[in-house]
């Protein structure tokens, strides 16, 4: 209902602005004439001297010291002269100057011509024109600017604003309103114009009139969020954010107070909705998780700057807290984390800068500040495996060094878009070696050939679990059972595959050092049933005979993987690839053990995943074993025999 009543303000107010954008008479009616410092720019207006009053408001910003932004201040400008920028972001810099524009990080540069096609679409990812409208190289020509002093990256900058707005007015075309006014780079552009605006404002280039319209232009972007915000996901999350940025930063519009309370209003809901008990964001992926953690913290900053922060409660800060325990429970010692969904690899120094910003929101917490410092001061998890269970994410471990190993595996609920109908699947990180990573995700959306390279990864056939006939599952795991202890972790969940075939998986880390995984297909399908393995890139010696595959890195660090069953299995290999970052891929070992199911009889098999040290693979047998009517799995590796209760 709320939201509804805004709706319809809004659009008044849209007609208003849109009818006589380019006047500046209009600009001075969103702005509140009685914010302290703005009695010259008031006198003007009230005289009618609307050149005076731009220029007067000019002015006032250009002196304005009342207002830190988080990112970047007109103060940091003396420091910034004739630092040295990254060669990355000069030449973003550079080519943008000349409309060679870096759009998106899977592409590089495309020309887009000398007057500039906003609608130019070289490669049909929606991402490419998407992304087009963040307008990546403009805070990089800002840091040109700072660093060099030339004008050139301010007049240029400044007539790239104005050739967009003239070329991407709202209701141009429905396809172009869907690209630039998508509320995603709506908002992404409402936030990284507050620091476009502090590096070029000294320019001469920047003058009254292309404030006039800057502001105008802004007042526009946050409108047209709040006319409709995302209905859920990180990107309501964004846009959330990014308008508490836009009111906090430019409190003289009238809308301003608006603008920041829907914004943390949004916030406070949502952070109660699309964050599990467990602290898992609910999209399951794992860089949104830690987008989302970000977006928080970006939010709960601005708002303190704005002194506003009491209007998040003390469950906020605490649920971002859980959030980045959940980081923790889930990584790698390497910092990494799985790439499940639509997740990419991640480097340890992004993860390192994260673990910094957080830290000073969260100086007491002792395992943060053990991964800010890289060890130097805090201290580790007093436990080491950990089920999250209400996201279902679920990790194996026996420490938190280099030396250890690490299995993270998903067994969750259903999530949306980012998410793959992959229950069961994991990674197993070694002693730095991640043995068996997920696929990724290669691309977003697009056109049908871009689809097509996208939904090959999401497929659940590429990813370690248990297939009928190839088709991808349905997702829904309900847990049985999940118990740590020194000597056996084990999980064991059941998940409603297809309509007439669940599949249950239970696992076990034994002695924290070895990995049995028994699967059972569970109902009166028939067909072909496949369970799948990937490994990492390499070449593994495989025994198709006898079903087992093994790494041989000339490290001596190597993984062997058996696969067992009551009933006669065939080994096959698969297409196996994985993609560390958009549109890379490379090819990978890959194999199914396949089983027909003939009947309603259940279809069962044991892995047994096997990390050693040399060249000599362990030797392993396992087999199902039926005592007191209680069924067992017996395994027995180099001569050294193990029960488990399944
Ligand atoms: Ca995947």
């Amino acid at each position: 209902m709320r939201l509804r009543k805004i709706g319809v303000l809004v659009i008044v107010c849209v007609l208003a602005t849109t009818a006589s954008a380019q006047q500046p008479q209009s600009l001075f009616e969103l702005i509140n004439l009685e914010y302290p410092g703005l009695e010259a720019v008031k006198e003007h207006v009230e005289a009618h001297d609307f050149d005076k009053a731009s220029q007067a408001l000019l002015d006032y910003y250009r002196n304005r010291t009342s207002f830190q932004n988080p990112e970047v201040n007109p103060s940091d400008k003396h420091d910034f002269k004739g630092k040295k920028l990254e060669a990355s972001t000069l030449e973003k810099a550079d080519k943008g100057l000349k409309h060679q524009f870096f759009v998106h990080k899977g592409y590089g540069f495309f020309d887009y011509g000398d007057t500039i096609n906003w609608q130019h679409w070289p490669v049909k990812d929606n991402e490419v024109r998407w992304q087009l409208h963040r307008m990546y190289w403009w805070i990089p020509m800002g840091q040109a600017y700072w660093s060099t002093g030339d004008e050139k990256y301010a007049e240029e900058w400044v007539w790239q604003m104005r050739d967009w707005i003239k070329d991407n007015p709202r209701g141009l075309s429905k396809e172009n309103d869907r690209f630039a006014w998508r509320q995603l780079e709506t908002a992404r552009r409402v936030q990284d114009q507050t620091n476009l605006f502090n590096y070029f404002i000294d320019s001469p280039h920047f003058t009254p009139e292309f404030l006039v319209e800057f502001l105008t232009n802004y007042q526009a972007h946050a409108e047209r969020i709040r006319e409709k915000y995302s209905e859920k996901g990180n990107h309501l999350l964004f846009e959330a954010q990014r308008m508490i940025y836009g009111g906090g930063f430019f409190p003289e519009f009238i809308n301003a107070a608006v603008w920041r309370k829907e914004g943390i209003d949004i916030l406070n809901t949502e952070i109660t909705k699309q964050v599990y008990a467990d602290g898992l964001q609910f999209e399951l992926s794992l860089n949104y998780h830690v987008a989302a953690i970000n977006i928080f913290l970006k939010a709960y900053h601005m708002a303190q700057l704005c002194n506003m922060a009491d209007e998040f409660p003390q469950s906020y800060v605490n649920t971002v807290e859980n959030m980045i325990m959940a980081t923790v429970n889930t990584s790698f010692p390497d910092h990494g984390y799985p790439m499940f969904s639509d997740a990419k690899k991640e480097s340890a120094r992004n993860m390192m800068k994260n673990y910094k910003q957080w830290l000073k929101v969260f100086p007491e917490n002792e395992v943060i500040r053990y991964y800010a410092t890289k060890g130097k001061e805090g201290q580790l998890p007093a436990h080491l495996s950990k089920g999250l269970t209400n996201g279902g994410f679920y990790t194996f471990r026996n420490g938190w060094d280099k030396k250890s190993t690490v299995m993270v595996l998903k067994a969750s609920p259903p999530a949306f878009w980012h998410s793959q109908p992959d229950n069961g699947t994991f990674e197993l990180w070694v002693k730095g070696r991640n043995f068996m990573p997920d696929a990724g995700c290669y691309v977003y959306g697009g056109d049908a050939e871009i689809m097509k390279l996208r939904n090959w990864y999401r497929q659940t056939k590429v990813h370690q679990t248990l297939t009928l006939d190839n088709q991808d599952i349905k997702v829904d795991a309900k847990l049985i059972n999940w118990s740590a202890s020194p000597h056996l972790d084990e999980l064991s969940y059941i998940n409603p595959s297809y309509d007439d075939l669940s599949h249950q998986r239970s696992v076990f880390f034994v002695n924290k050092s070895f990995f049995v995984i028994v699967d059972q297909a569970i109902g009166d399908a028939t067909g072909t049933i496949d369970l799948h393995y990937q490994l990492v890139e390499g070449e593994p010696i495989v025994n198709k005979k006898k079903n087992w595959v093994t790494t041989d890195f000339s490290d001596g660090n190597n993984l062997f993987l058996q696969c067992f069953s009551n009933k006669s299995l065939k080994m096959v290999e698969e297409a196996g690839k994985v993609s560390y970052a958009y549109r890379r891929e490379k090819e990978r070992p890959a194999f199914a053990f396949q089983q027909e199911k003939k009947n309603n009889e259940a279809v069962k098999y044991i892995t047994v995943i096997y990390p050693f040290q040399g060249h000599q693979s362990p030797k392993v047998k396992a087999s199902f074993k039926v005592v007191d009517h209680e069924e067992q799995v017996e395994v027995i590796v180099n001569g050294e025999t193990v029960v488990l209760d399944i």
